[in-house]
C-alpha cells in the first residue's frame, strides 16, 4: 500500500498536527540555544507547505532528549521554539505542557497560527505508546502529518498509537519522503560496486547492520574502535584498544560467515598511551601492549580509498577514529574528503557521529544524502520498514 504524502492532502481550513523530530543539540549553559539546527532546517519544507496551503492552525510536537517522563527544564523545547520563530519569521507559541487545557481555547482564537507543544516525553505515556495520551493529542487536530523520520523507529504514542485516531486523515511529510527515497537506493538494488563503511565504538550496536549488509556489499570497510574486536578475533594484538569480550564474541561469529572475506580491516594505526595521550604511528597490524589504537594509519587510508575508488553506492555509518581530537581525526577526514571526490556514486551518510564528522570535514554538501536519523536509518536498512511508517501506511489496531 502506497504511503500518502502531505501534498495529497486537502489542508484548506484544517488544524494540522505535525509530529517532527526537533531533538536538536542545545548549549549546556543558560541561555540555552540550539547549537545545530539541521533537524529544524530539514523540517522547514513541510512546515512551510502546510502554512502556504490553507491550514487554519499548525500544531507542532516533538520530543527532546530523554527526560524519562518528568518535566525537567533542561529538556524544554523553548530554545527550539525561538529557533523556529526566527527561521519562520512568525510567532511560535510554546505550550506549558502538551496536555494543557488552554490548547483547545487557543485553537479557537485567530492567533497564534503556530503552536509548539512542550516536550512529549515529559509524559511517560508517550514512550509507553498509550492510547489515551494519543487520543488527547488527536483531539487537537483534523489532520495528522508525521515528518519525524529520526523517531519513526519508535513505537511511541505520537508516532504509532495516534494513527488509530486519524484513519484516512494522515500523511507523511517531505523529510520522510526524502529519507525513504534515499534509503531505498541502498535497500533495493543498490548500484554495484556497493561498499559499506562501518566505524564508531560499539560492535554490538551495529552487528545487525553488519550481518545484514555483508551479503549485499562488495566490500565492508571497518574502522574506529569497531576494528579491534575483529583484529583480535583474527589473532592480532590490540594492546589497550577498546575491545570488550562481548564484542570479541560477536566479531568471531561474523568472521565465520561465508562472506567474511569482503571485510577490510586496518593494517596500521595511530596509537597512544591513553585517550588523552600523544599520537604515535604504529606501522604494523599488531598494536603494542601498552598502546591503544585511536585512528587508522596512512597505509589503511590508502587501502580503503582503493576499495572505494570504483564504488557506485557507499553507505557510511561511524567514524574511523577518535575524530573529536585533531590528532586522531585524519582517517575520518580522509574518508570524508575522498567520498566527496567520487563521481557518479550515491553516497549516504547516516548516524549522528558520522554526520558530525562529515560536517566537520566541510564535505556535507558533496554527499548524496545525509540522514537525520541514525537509529531509524539503520533499522530501515536492516528491516526495510519502520513502525511509525507502517502505522501511517496501514493504520494501527489498538
Ligand atoms: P558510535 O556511536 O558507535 O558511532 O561511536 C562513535 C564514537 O566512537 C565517537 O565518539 C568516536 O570518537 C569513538 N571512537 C571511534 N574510534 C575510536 C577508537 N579507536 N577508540 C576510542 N573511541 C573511538
Amino acid at each position: 500500500m502506497a504511503l500518502t504524502y502531505l501534498d495529497q492532502m486537502d489542508l484548506e481550513g484544517k488544524v494540522v498536527l505535525l509530529r517532527l523530530d526537533l531533538n536538536t543539540p542545545l548549549s549546556k549553559t543558560e541561555p540555552r540555544e540550539v547549537t545545530d539546527s539541521t533537524r529544524v532546517d530539514r523540517s522547514l519544507p513541510t512546515i512551510n507547505f502546510i502554512l502556504e496551503n490553507g491550514a487554519k492552525k499548525l500544531i507542532l510536537c516533538s520530543h527532546l532528549g530523554r527526560p524519562k517522563g518528568e518535566e525537567k527544564p533542561e529538556y524544554s523545547l523553548e530554545p527550539v521554539a525561538t529557533c523556529l520563530a526566527e527561521k519562520l519569521n512568525q510567532e511560535v507559541v510554546l505550550t506549558e505542557s502538551c496536555l494543557d487545557r488552554g490548547i483547545k481555547t487557543m485553537l479557537g482564537l485567530a492567533s497564534p497560527k503556530i503552536i509548539l507543544l512542550q516536550n512529549l516525553r515529559y509524559h511517560p505515556e508517550e514512550e509507553k505508546n498509550e492510547q489515551n495520551f494519543a487520543k488527547t493529542l488527536s483531539e487537537y487536530a483534523d489532520i495528522y502529518i508525521n515528518d519525524a523520520f529520526g523517531a519513526s523507529h519508535r513505537k511511541h504514542a505520537s508516532i504509532h498509537a495516534i494513527n488509530y485516531y486519524f484513519k484516512g486523515r494522515s500523511a507523511a511529510g517531505f523529510l520522510i519522503k526524502q529519507e525513504l527515497e534515499a534509503l531505498d537506493k541502498i535497500v533495493k538494488n543498490p548500484s554495484s560496486p556497493f561498499v559499506a563503511i562501518v566505524g564508531g565504538a560499539k560492535v554490538s550496536d551495529k552487528i545487525k547492520i553488519i550481518e545484514n549488509l555483508l551479503p549485499k556489499v562488495n566490500n565492508l570497510i571497518i574502522g574506529g574502535a569497531m576494528a579491534y574486536p575483529f583484529l583480535k578475533a583474527k589473532g592480532h594484538e590490540v594492546g589497550k584498544s577498546l575491545c570488550s569480550d562481548d564484542d570479541l564474541k560477536i566479531a568471531k561469529s561474523v568472521l565465520n560467515q561465508a562472506s567474511a572475506s569482503k571485510i577490510l580491516l586496518p593494517t596500521d594505526h595511530i596509537v597512544s598511551d591513553s585517550l588523552d595521550g600523544k599520537a604515535e604511528f604504529c606501522n604494523d597490524t599488531n598494536i603494542p601492549s601498552d598502546k591503544m589504537g585511536l585512528d587508522i594509519g596512512e597505509q589503511t587510508i590508502a587501502q580503503y580509498k582503493a576499495a572505494l575508488s570504483e564504488a557506485k553506492t557507499v553507505l557510511w555509518n561511524g567514524p574511523m577514529g577518535l575524530f573529536e581530537k585533531a590528532d586522531f581525526s585524519k582517517g575520518t577526514m580522509a574518508i570524508a574528503d575522498y567520498l566527496a571526490t567520487l563521481n557518479d556514486c550515491f553516497t549516504l551518510v547516516g548516524g549522528g557521529d558520522s554526520v558530525k564528522a562529515v560536517n566537520q570535514s566541510g564535505n556535507a554538501e558533496k554527499m548524496s544524502h545525509i540522514s537525520t536519523g541514525g537509529g531509524a536509518s539503520l533499522e530501515y536498512i536492516e528491516k526495510g520498514n519502520l513502525p511509525g511508517i507502517d502505522a501511517l501506511r496501514f493504520g494501527v489496531d489498538l
